[in-house]
């Protein structure tokens, strides 16, 4: 079975894309944090980010480095977070490499790394 992501990529899934080449794509999140939340994603479906060939980590990377400024002066944003939960146990409930890229606002709610710390 696919999963949801390559569904995506196939056209089977509806999603709001932002950005596509021929191994990479970007769309809206669609639980979205802030406005403008991004989902990057590898078109092949790999489950973590060790899992990527090198050229495909490295257009997936290219693609994020692309797309942060774009996304943050859509929503006017002047910082983001940029994050992967890599592994269930790290909150990863699609096991599809995706990047998140969150916009985040003056005094949105603070650091959530200092979160996981507790
Ligand atoms: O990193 P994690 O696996 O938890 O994130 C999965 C993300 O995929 C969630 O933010 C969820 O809202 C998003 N999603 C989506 N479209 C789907 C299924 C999940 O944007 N069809």
């Amino acid at each position: 079975m696919a999963s949801i992501f390559s569904q995506i990529v196939d056209g089977e899934i509806p999603a709001r894309v932002v950005y596509e080449d021929e191994t990479t794509m970007a769309f809206l999140d669609a639980n979205p944090l802030a406005p403008g939340h991004t989902l990057v994603i590898p078109k092949a479906e790999h489950e973590r980010l060790n899992d990527l060939p090198d050229d495909l980590a490295s257009d997936l990377y290219d693609t994020l480095h692309r797309l942060i400024p774009v996304i943050e002066g859509a929503v006017d944003a002047p910082a983001s977070n940029v994050a992967f939960n890599n592994g269930e146990a790290a909150g990863q409930e699609v096991p599809h490499v995706h990047g998140h890229i969150i916009p985040r606002f003056e005094d949105d709610g603070g650091n959530p790394i200092h979160a996981i710390a507790g």
